[in-house]
């Protein structure tokens, strides 16, 4: 438990130290926009409003998350964190399309940019302190997993390279003072970022989904079940990532003439296995059978090679 409430408070620690970043950023993104009229800073502008909303979300969701099992929800929160990951990534496709009709509008009325010394360093500044940031995010990622920082990290790896466009953009306009090409720029790193949140928004669709876990994983688990001594078989596994624990379950085939003290011995240690496989970071539920009965079952009914007109039809069974 003492590695659960470590992994809680690194990713505090990583979510408020990017709340107050974004903050910060935010000003001077929107002074320097201000000061030169350029389109990539207004798309970093933009970027910089954003940071500060989706690192709210982030916080939230991340608070959300920790908190422990209620009445409520006894399966705990850690769906909050990925639904935190979600809206953020909506919020970043709609700020990108908004970028997208601002730079187009530009590159057929364009104008010249002012102010460009104090653009540059500004941005230069910025670009600095996400380089840091996004290093802590690394640091706390590799140990806790969480996938709103992920998420969250992902959108500042965009914030760099938002920067590193606009430095580019800026130092091409002040050498050849061609006007197109910070709203190409612009352009092109509004497509960027609805990229990376178009990313974003699958993997957390894993997650508020249900998908199941791969089937490497699904073997690991099967192969772990079946090595428990008295047990005959497993059926009708059904697995999901809930993004801060595993959720396992299974039907376990053994002796039907044991006794039920018997029986639940040989699912605690099917669970023991399981839990093995994760550190303790998953829930085992286990319905114990009798081998050989003909129940009504999921592996059945979603198996592929059994069209409809052949697959038997119900039988008598508890499942
Ligand atoms: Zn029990
Ligand atoms: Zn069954």
């Amino acid at each position: 438990m003492t590695g659960t409430k470590t992994n809680q408070r690194l990713r505090r620690l990583a979510a408020n130290t990017s709340f107050v970043m974004a903050l910060s950023l935010v000003g001077i993104k929107v002074a320097a926009w201000a000061l030169t009229g350029s389109m990539a800073l207004l798309a970093a502008a933009v970027d910089g409003v954003l940071d500060v909303c989706t690192s709210a979300v982030t916080f939230i969701g991340v608070r959300y998350a920790g908190r422990p099992e209620d009445h409520n929800h006894r399966y705990g929160h850690g769906k909050g964190e990925t639904l935190a990951a979600f809206l953020q990534a909506l919020l970043l496709v709609g700020a990108g399309c908004a970028l997208i009709y601002q730079a187009g509008d530009k590159l057929i009325h364009p104008t010249p940019l002012a102010a460009l010394e104090a653009g540059v360093a500004m941005t230069g500044g910025s670009l600095t302190a996400v380089a840091c940031l996004v290093g802590l995010q690394s640091w706390v990622i590799r140990r806790t997993h969480s996938t709103a920082i992920i998420a969250d990290r992902q959108h500042y790896v965009a914030d760099i390279i938002v920067n590193i466009g606009v430095l580019v953009s800026l130092g091409i306009t002040w050498l050849t003072g061609w006007d197109r090409v910070d709203p190409l720029i612009g352009l092109s790193l509004s497509l960027y970022l609805i990229w990376c949140a178009v990313g974003i928004i699958r993997g957390a669709l894993h997650v508020l989904l249900d998908e199941e876990l791969p089937k490497a994983e699904r073997a690991r688990i099967k192969a772990a079940v079946r090595g428990c001594a008295g047990v005959v078989n497993l059926h009708d596994l059904r697995t999901r990532n809930a993004s801060d624990r595993r959720f396992i379950e299974f039907h376990l085939e053994m002796d039907g003439d044991i006794t039920v003290r018997a029986g639940h011995d040989i699912c605690e240690a099917a669970t023991e296995a399981v839990l093995a496989l994760y550190g303790g970071n998953a829930e085992v539920l286990v319905h114990a059978e009798p081998a050989g009965i003909d129940d009504e079952r999921l592996d059945r009914r979603i198996r592929p090679a059994s069209s409809p007109l052949t697959r038997p039809g119900p039988t008598p069974g508890r499942g």
